[in-house]
């Protein structure tokens, strides 16, 4: 395992000119054969990222090959386990062909504009909503993020960052906010990616999980995957690449290797995620501690508003339920009657 961590020198020379193939080489691709007996044993791997017709696989060494997708694997997305075969020589930059995908434990979804809802990674087991000080803390957007991890069915964990800019008062206050979310056992760690506070932490709960952050511009994403990896600053440069390559490769989502253990699916389209696709039932299950009081309102269609009979207004009465949370609930729904579906600039792919 200790060797898939990093890219050597030389599997990013390989990654690099693959791609420089790939730019003068498309049509040919497209039509790379390999005949049966040309073909080597099938082995498992792993999709660092996909690009149109090819994807970039690991093998369990952690190299990487630009593969053909047969016809037959079905829809193929980063993240996913694979059963693919080398060829016996690399026919325009292309290595091998992926025959097969295993069975998923998760996928990330976000809605898109043209196709409804659309997988943009697989098998995710850890969403670290991240979250910081400056700009102010906002249960708003934390709830909001949170709502989308609870509809995919993947574990959220809420991180504050720059904590190094708060006095022994300040962390006091953001406790005593962070609290309801402990109460319903969501785990929060905070931590600064300047001082390196919390960080070791942080680096216990991403070893042998597949992780991504999301969160609002400025709370320091970038800033703490540069802290965790530090050769992903290459990396990113090279996606972000504008010679060609451009829109495509910066809106593929692209799976990466922490240097103390375990993944990170990163771009654009992964670190923000709307919910203008989901209903206001849904919505409410996402809400994790209104799910033992849902149904049992005195009207079916009860909007949980001044509805008598409302067993969750209720709940909030009796302190069961945190009243920030139950407000944040309605703002949510408020903002999918505002939003109505936009195409992201970054993230259309
Ligand atoms: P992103 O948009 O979420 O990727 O945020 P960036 O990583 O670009 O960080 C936004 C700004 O916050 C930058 O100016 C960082 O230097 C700063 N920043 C990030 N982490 C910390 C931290 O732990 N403490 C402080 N004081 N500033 C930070
Ligand atoms: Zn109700």
């Amino acid at each position: 395992m200790a060797k898939k961590k990093k890219l050597t020198k030389g599997q990013q020379r390989r990654v690099s000119s693959n791609r420089k193939k790939r730019l003068s080489g498309n049509k040919e691709q497209a039509q790379v054969q390999w005949q049966a007996d040309q073909l080597g044993a099938q082995e498992d791997g792993l999709i660092i990222s996909r690009y149109g017709q090819h994807a970039d696989v690991e093998d369990s060494n952690g190299e990487i090959f630009r593969c053909n997708i047969r016809r037959t694997a079905g829809s193929l997305v980063t993240g996913d386990k694979v059963v693919w075969r080398r060829g016996n020589e690399v026919l325009s930059g292309i290595s091998g062909v992926i025959e097969a995908v295993h069975e998923r434990v998760s996928e990330l979804t976000r809605p898109d504009f043209y196709d409804g809802v659309k997988v943009v990674a697989a098998n995710i087991n850890q969403i670290f909503i991240v979250s910081s000080v400056v700009p102010a803390f906002s249960t708003q957007i934390v709830d909001r993020y949170l709502v989308a991890s609870e509809d995919v069915e993947i574990k959220p964990i809420i991180v504050l960052n720059k904590i190094d800019l708060l006095d022994d008062e300040g962390r006091e206050l953001l406790d005593e906010m962070l609290e309801p979310y402990r109460d319903i056992d969501y785990q929060v760690i905070m931590l600064s990616s300047k001082s390196g506070e919390g960080v070791d932490e942080l680096n216990t709960l991403l070893k042998d999980n597949v992780n991504i952050f999301v969160g609002q511009s400025g709370v320091g994403k970038s800033s703490l995957i540069n802290a965790l990896m530090p050769e992903a600053e290459l990396i990113t440069g090279d996606i972000s690449d504008t010679s060609g390559l451009g829109m495509h490769t910066t809106t593929t989502a692209k799976l990466l290797h922490f240097k103390d253990g375990g993944d990170l699916i990163d771009s654009p389209g992964v670190r923000e995620f709307g919910l203008w696709h989901l209903d206001p039932e849904r919505i409410a299950w996402c809400f994790v501690e209104f799910r033992e009081f849902l149904g049992g309102c005195k009207f079916r269609d009860c909007k949980h508003l001044d509805d008598p009979g409302c067993i969750l207004a209720q709940a909030v009465e009796d302190e069961k339920i945190d009243s920030e949370r139950f407000d944040n609930y309605h703002r949510i729904l408020e903002s999918l009657d505002n939003n109505k579906p936009n195409r992201h600039p970054g993230g259309a792919n």
